[in-house]
């Protein structure tokens, strides 16, 4: 077991009651289909595409492939589904919030074969889909079913003729787009605040991992949503996930990707409709350790942030800035606590880190590590490929990196750690917020004091204190400056999906009181 509480996992103790979880065996995949109105239908070209398992790189099946016109079908179920007068529309608001509570059991009752399915699919460890993916999927439906029935509007008051009010409608039809690196949560950040809100939705899942989404659709129906409530659309960036950015009938879009495609996203609803958008998207995210912070914390935490889902997030903690006096006892205790762990095979519950997604990824943190090399970082252990283990990246310690370097500037989704040096506090703000990026950042330090001072100034959605990748349902998550436009999650989302109408009464002043 690791220091604080934590196990080699990075996952708290206390989430872990003896006896490990063990992963299902999958036998069959059933759900391989286009979810809409609440049936399966093959893709309109006849097209498919494989789903691969990156631990392994066996083909794990064939997915039906939506496209366009698959599209244009799931978006007139979800408009039926959400039209005035619908069984969604009438339906009352502690229904719908009991909907979601059901979904959550679903996810309850399945978490062993979901966790399974999910690991299979991105290759992250099990006991990080069984307890932090499933974990923070039902937290997040459950938080929104209990918003469903308390979404108010307001009385202003205007003058005596008259009375004002609004009223949060639902937006229509909603559609998302999510990645990769953690596809069920995702998918429930996305369905979750916009169902409780009454809208309706089409959801792209990334083509390398629709297997939890397609899964989920079958809940969804089992759990009782009136058919075209929600309507899966699996396939590709450039065909159906442009298909949804750029269609006519859908009101918003929500995407979480890269920054580039964000701004595809939202060019596409420029040019179409002006649907609204909201967009998550990538980091490079500053984690500042004092001198007077608690170090073997800091370095554990630090390390959780570099290398939590094998460096595949966007909160990734990619830029270590370490206060000198602190700074090669940092180094050393980091190298030694990146060199224990060891990766394997993703279902093992003993496994702490798997491989990358796939074989561009992969390609792509292995050049920026070369790039580092080059540039003249000190790569103090891992960053090799493991031979026997496609796919598999031995964690990376870099230090003296210096902030002009490619790997200081550029996001490297992958397990490489870059520790660099600084002076002093308004040095290291500077340096922090010297990026287009905003979406998370970390301070560690004992001062009360400069905790507020830091996480004032810093550039950033998020700001962890002595702390790393601690998201809650209950906290707005997104970006400043390029990393993004909107929040997810809390009770700031619920605007997103919301339209405010503001009604006005004339009121007839012959009958003054
Ligand atoms: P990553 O680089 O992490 O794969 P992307 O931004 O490419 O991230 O992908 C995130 C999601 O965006 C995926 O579901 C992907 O299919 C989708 N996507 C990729 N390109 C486009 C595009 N041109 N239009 C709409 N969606 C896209």
């Amino acid at each position: 077991m690791a220091q604080n509480g934590t196990t080699e996992n990075g996952l708290p103790q206390n989430l872990i009651p003896p006896p490990l979880p063990q992963p299902c065996k999958i036998s069959e995949i059933k759900h391989t289909k286009i979810f809409i109105n609440n049936e399966w239908h093959s893709s309109l070209k006849g097209k498919t595409f494989p789903t691969f398992n990156p631990a392994t790189g066996v083909k794990i099946c064939e997915i039906e492939e939506a496209d366009k016109a698959d599209v244009d079908k799931a978006v007139d179920a979800a408009k039926a589904a959400g039209k005035r007068g619908s069984t969604w529309r009438r339906m009352d608001v502690s229904s719908r919030g009991r909907l979601l509570h059901k979904l959550a059991d679903l996810l309850e009752r399945d978490r062993c074969l979901l966790a399974t399915m999910e690991t299979m699919d991105t290759g992250k460890p099990f006991l990080q889909s069984f307890f932090v993916d499933l974990d923070g999927s039902i937290k997040t439906l459950r938080y929104y079913a209990g918003w469903a029935d308390k979404i108010h509007g307001k009385t202003m008051p205007v003058d005596d003729n008259f009375m004002c009010f609004t009223k949060h409608e639902p937006v229509g039809v909603c559609g998302a787009i999510i990645p990769w690196n953690f596809p069920l949560l995702m998918f429930m950040w996305k369905i979750a605040p916009a169902l409780c809100c009454g809208n309706t939705v089409v959801i792209k899942p990334a083509e390398q991992t629709p297997l939890t989404a397609l899964y989920t659709g079958a809940l969804i129906k089992e759990a009782g949503f009136p058919p075209g409530v929600v309507n899966i659309v699996p396939g590709f960036g450039p065909t159906a996930g442009a298909a949804i950015a750029g269609h006519m009938g859908i009101d918003k879009v929500a995407f979480t990707g890269s920054t580039e495609v964000g701004q595809l996203i939202k060019e596409a609803a420029a040019k179409s409709n002006l649907k609204r958008v909201t967009l998550e998207l990538g980091g490079k995210n500053p984690c500042i350790v004092f001198a007077d912070a608690d170090l073997p914390l800091a370095v554990q935490e630090a390390q959780k942030g570099a290398f939590y889902n094998q460096g595949q997030c966007c909160t990734a903690a990619s830029r270590v800035f370490v206060e000198e006096c602190v700074y090669d006892e940092f180094v050393r205790l980091s190298i030694a606590s990146a060199k224990q762990i060891t990766a394997g095979d993703p279902m093992d519950p003993c496994t702490s880190h798997g491989p990358q997604i796939d074989q561009q990824q992969f390609d792509m943190i292995l050049e920026l590590v070369e790039s580092g090399k080059r540039e003249g970082a000190r790569l103090e252990c891992g960053g090799y490929a493991l031979q026997d283990k496609a796919l598999f990246i031995q964690p990376a310690v870099f230090s003296d990196v210096i902030d002009h370097m490619r790997l200081a500037k550029e996001e490297v989704f992958g397990p490489v750690q870059c520790i660099m040096k600084f002076k002093n506090q308004e040095e290291v703000i500077e340096r922090a917020n010297s990026t287009h990026y905003g979406l998370a950042a970390a301070v560690f330090t004992r001062s009360v004091e400069r905790a507020m001072r830091v996480s004032s100034a810093l550039e950033a959605g998020t700001v962890w204190v002595n702390c790393y990748n601690a998201l809650h349902a209950q906290a707005p998550f997104g970006g400043y400056k390029m990393s993004g436009n909107g929040r997810e999650l809390g009770e700031y989302a619920l605007a997103e999906y919301s339209e405010v109408k503001a009604i006005t009464i004339k009121l007839n002043d012959q009958l003054t009181v």
